[in-house]
């Protein structure tokens, strides 16, 4: 099925640009179909949900809009089960149908927008938890022969944010499906600070109620996108070596970070951008959420590059006053 129509609700942050033609792509087939046709000389780009990108133009190509779906159980054991899920199914909605199964696990990464092909791309994590300590296996079709090729764990080179996907193998697999593997029954994990207090009245706490309470903070603490528009994150907290951070210290005694093993340590990208006095503050139609700055906001009529302006401000602002880099978490197109 075919479209031409405008992006502007296929982005979350509801920038408004176009593209040449929209193909839906409900079964595995249409990738093939896709890849075989002349078109595919053409740019294309694939999309999920469109949570974490940022459109600064019209896009002179085509996009693969990924609406497959389907879950299924590979394999189970007394205690594990291994679910596969299609890339065009919702991620929320596959985290709660495994929590009524009582397949545990996934629950930190609770009301995460986008699809399941996404999850592994950035490694989609929150509140103590990685998608990769869950992914067994990603199934996809290379671009480039429409072979279909299964990677397993640790051939998808996760990392904080990022994978082969994001990085060397970007733009060169559509991913088809995801598997898992989910604990039945499991114990869910509350190491987290946020949700360790919050349940600390619960007894006996289960999967569903760390899903629910991770629903709570996120629901409080993140912007609706759907009321202003953005991709979460924009930026990743950026990893310095430990000496660099003693000497911030002196200057800046409430800089906050903690340790990645012995040299180096994780800082707050959100406390960087506040003490370079730009939370809350807005460049055109887009801005630096007042309550979440690591979070820009359209806040309706911004175009993609306003709001990649003020990424680099920021990112400027922040390099001069401390010395650190701002890497960009959003796919820029
Ligand atoms: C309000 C909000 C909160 C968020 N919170 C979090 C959070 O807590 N943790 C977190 O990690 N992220 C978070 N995000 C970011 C986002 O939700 C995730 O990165 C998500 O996985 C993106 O899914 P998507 O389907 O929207 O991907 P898209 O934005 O559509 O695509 C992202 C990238 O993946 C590629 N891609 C998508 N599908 C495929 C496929 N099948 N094959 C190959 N490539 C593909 C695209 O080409 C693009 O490069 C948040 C976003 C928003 C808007």
């Amino acid at each position: 099925m075919r479209d031409k129509k405008s992006l502007k609700s296929l982005n979350t942050f509801g920038v408004d640009v176009s593209a040449t033609d929209i193909i839906y792509i409900y079964h595995d087939d249409d990738i093939i179909k896709f890849l075989s046709s002349p078109e595919k000389e053409s740019s294309f780009y694939v999309l999920g949900d469109g949570s974490n990108v940022l459109f600064t133009k019209d896009y002179d190509g085509v996009i693969l809009k990924m609406e497959t779906k389907g879950i299924e159980i590979v394999s189970q054991t007394e205690e594990k089960i291994f679910v596969k899920a299609k890339a065009g199914e919702d991620w929320d909605e596959f985290v709660r149908y495994c929590l009524v199964h009582n397949y545990c696990g996934l629950e930190n990464l609770a009301l995460i927008p986008g699809k399941v092909g996404s999850s592994p791309i950035q490694n989609i994590g929150a509140y103590g938890q990685e998608v990769r300590n869950f992914i067994t296996k990603v199934y996809a079709i290379s671009v480039s022969n429409r072979s279909l090729c299964t990677f397993e764990n640790k051939d998808c080179q996760f990392g904080y944010r990022t994978s082969i996907f994001k990085q060397a193998c970007k733009g060169q697999y559509i991913i088809t499906d995801v598997e898992f593997m989910l604990t039945i029954d499991g114990t869910p994990d509350i190491t987290y600070d946020e949700i360790k207090n919050r349940l600390s009245m619960i007894d006996s706490v289960k999967a569903q109620d760390v899903y629910n309470a991770v629903s709570y903070i996120r629901s409080i603490k993140l912007p609706d996108w759907r009321v202003s528009g953005n991709a979460g994150s924009f930026f990743k907290n950026p990893i310095i070596p430990v000496s660099h951070f003693t000497e911030l210290k002196k200057k800046y005694p409430n800089l906050k970070a903690y340790s990645i093993g012995v040299d180096e340590c994780k800082m707050s990208a959100a406390q960087l951008i506040e003490f370079s006095g730009w939370k809350g503050k807005k460049f055109r139609d887009a801005g630096v959420h007042p309550a979440q700055p690591l979070v820009l906001v359209n806040y309706g009529n911004a175009t993609g590059k306003d709001i990649l302006d003020l990424a680099t401000y920021i990112q400027n602002d922040v390099y001069n006053l401390f010395q650190v880099q701002l890497e960009i978490e959003v796919n820029i197109i």
